[in-house]
């Protein structure tokens, strides 16, 4: 019989996060604030733990992991490798196609990897409650889960169409101890004045963040966490590459190619950065992010200064934006909706050094289907970007020839997304074109630098 599954032990999770600042050609652009100038890390300091700063400002290649968040993360950590071949023989191609499977956390997806060691830091340095922000619910769930195991209260802003349309992962972040409020609310200034000139506002995640952030930044006892798009984020999500290359070598192979969705980038950043390092010092191996049609920062924005909130709260990031108040139009069923893009990944892609392609909708929910269909698990709708990614590859690869080892990141399951699947499967979701429009119009409103 064929070994499928590649399986590490508890004593085999990373003992170091890994800093791809360390083996970047240029340092990262500074973050700016609203004069211009860059922000002192101490400026963070409102609003994050001084572990989590310095993490962000760090150029170290190596960042020691504290043993409590080691023993969070073998909660679900080192999550399986699994070779793809029913998947590859349905495809009839010669590549061979390995995914990591970060569905097994409880959350559901890889983003309680960051969460637990946000939650860690934060209740080390005294805080007793944090604030966030969620979507779909991925990241509130993720982050009420990590309060619950370090004791930390957590309130989550989820934007208001997604409460609605997303019950359960509501009652999921409650089931773990959050508060859970339809954003925007009327409970900050940031919401209200949204309300104001949009009083039937379905959110969005910059509104959100607005919320989240002004809240920690105007209480003592209480910090902000983000899921994504941040340096430290992209920096603790790096135990999925570290674990994917020990796999891969018990497997006897090494990816010419590796796709992940990408959003604000966690989970590209995750799996692709420590074969970066690898890049770097001489390997051949594409680092493929893969987005939405619909919203595509890395392929059809612009790569600018940009704020990371729709009411302009953060600091400015130089980043690939399609512009802070761009949103996806409502038939968007797949994810990913964020406007900007991380400041790490936006350099590496300026440079030439990783790629980007983006997939309309209903080639994403084909490829989750056909994966379903073959390896059993439902992938999120996220991650049928990489699945989809994956799978153009591969069949490319059956034209050639050419057997290539494709490697994706299966960065969670879809068990909360039944509806979209349900639209796919009901032939209501149609693609469209990406909106230039839109997107033009938004990136009027960057803000002006220097
Ligand atoms: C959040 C999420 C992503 C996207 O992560 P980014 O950091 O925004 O790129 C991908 N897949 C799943 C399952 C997610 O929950």
């Amino acid at each position: 019989m064929q070994q499928t599954r590649f399986l590490l032990d508890q004593k085999d999770l990373p003992d170091h996060w890994y800093n791809v600042v360390a083996d970047m050609p240029n340092p990262p652009a500074p973050y700016l604030g609203p004069d211009g100038n860059p922000v002192p890390p101490e400026a963070m300091l409102q609003i994050f733990p001084e572990a989590l700063v310095m993490q962000e400002v760090s150029a170290e290649r190596w960042i020691p992991i504290p043993d409590e968040v080691r023993e969070a993360l073998t909660m679900w950590h080192p999550s399986p490798l699994i070779r793809a071949t029913r998947l590859e023989k349905a495809l009839g191609t010669p590549a061979k196609i390995y995914f990591k499977n970060e569905s097994v956390s409880p959350a559901g997806s890889h983003k309680p990897n960051t969460a637990v060691a946000q939650a860690y830091y934060n209740k080390q340095a005294g805080i007793r409650r944090l604030t966030t922000e969620t979507g779909a619910g991925q990241w509130g769930c993720s982050l009420s889960l990590a309060g619950q195991i370090f004791g930390l209260d957590v309130r989550v802003y989820m934007v208001k169409i997604s409460y609605e349309q997303k019950p359960y992962r509501r009652t999921l972040m409650r089931t773990w101890g959050a508060e859970v409020f339809a954003s925007p609310t009327d409970m900050t200034e940031s919401g209200r004045h949204i309300l104001a000139q949009h009083p039937d506002s379905d959110g969005s995640l910059g509104i959100a963040i607005s919320e989240a952030v002004e809240e920690a930044a105007g209480r003592d006892d209480t910090n902000y966490a983000l899921g994504s798009v941040l340096n430290h984020v992209l920096l603790h999500q790096t135990i999925i590459g570290q674990e994917a290359k020990k796999q891969l070598e018990m497997a006897g192979d090494y990816p010419d190619m590796i796709f992940s969705p990408c959003g604000g980038g966690s989970c590209f950043g995750g799996i692709a950065f420590p074969f970066f390092a690898d890049k770097a010092a001489g390997k051949d191996v594409t680092l493929v992010a893969v987005e939405p049609s619909s919203c595509p920062s890395l392929t059809k924005g612009v790569y600018a200064y940009d704020v990371g909130d729709t009411e302009g709260l953060t600091p400015l990031m130089k980043m690939y934006t399609l512009g802070h108040d761009f949103m996806p139009p409502g038939i968007h069923a797949g994810g990913l909706r964020y406007h900007g893009e991380s400041a790490l990944i936006s350099q590496l892609y300026d440079e030439g050094l990783i790629n980007a392609i983006a997939v309309p909708q209903t080639e994403t929910f084909e490829a989750g289907v056909l994966f379903a269909r073959t390896e059993g698990i439902v992938p999120a709708p996220e991650s049928c970007h990489a699945v989809a990614g994956a799978i153009r590859e591969a069949r490319r690869c059956k034209e050639t020839g050419e057997a290539k080892t494709l490697l994706f990141n299966l960065s969670g399951h879809g068990h909360f997304d039944m509806s979209a699947y349900e639209r796919y499967l009901d032939g209501e979701l149609k693609d469209f074109d990406y909106p230039a429009e839109a997107i033009a119009e938004s990136l009027q409103h960057l803000p002006k630098v220097g």
